[in-house]
């Protein structure tokens, strides 16, 4: 369902935008499912999801250009490329914006007006990158200066897992965990 707008309504223009469709998607999807079904739900999927990225990035080594959330993919099939990468490295920057932005309250009618922005086109990276410091300045210009002191060049095009790490809420894991061991 969460493709429909993002992957679908919104497109990427090319496999190394790839993560436009998927780490969008992955990140509505958990808003979704903490909707649905409460915040720990959505934190313990935000942790699974750091702990494939990390496998990934073993599986890769984190040198390894396909490891960038935005690869180079000339000469290269989109296929083997294939990651969770674009999924959970571009979950872990939206929610990294997130809470840099100032949070839902600022982050989810940003996500409704890209949507309504680039609906029926196919897009880059560079698209979405533009259209967020032109929203952001327009309403917000008091964070300009924090999307400014983002690492863009790290969390876009770097291999290895992200310049920043998230903090999530290691408990509904560790139910998970002491449950098992019982
Ligand atoms: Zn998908």
């Amino acid at each position: 369902m969460a493709h429909s707008w993002s992957g679908n309504l919104v497109t990427t223009k090319n496999w190394e935008h790839f993560w436009l469709n998927e780490g969008w998607t992955t990140f509505f999807e958990r808003k979704i499912v903490g909707r649905l079904e409460g915040e720990d739900a959505r934190q313990l999927s935000a942790v699974i999801g750091v702990n494939d990225l990390k496998s990934a990035v073993e599986f890769f080594g984190e040198d390894n250009p396909l490891t960038a959330l935005v690869p180079k993919l000339e000469g290269i099939d989109p296929d083997d490329a294939f990651s969770t990468v674009p999924y959970d490295k571009g979950f872990n920057l939206l929610y990294y914006l997130e809470q840099l932005l100032g949070g839902p309250k600022v982050f989810e009618p940003y996500m409704r007006a890209y949507i309504h922005e680039f609906q029926g086109k196919s897009i880059t990276t560079d698209d979405w990158k533009s259209f967020l410091f032109k929203y952001i300045e327009r309403n917000h210009p008091e964070k300009v200066a924090s999307l400014n002191s983002v690492d863009w060049d790290g969390w876009l095009y770097k291999p290895g897992m992200p310049p920043v790490r998230n903090q999530f809420d290691m408990r509904p894991q560790q139910v998970t965990i002491d449950l098992a061991q019982k």
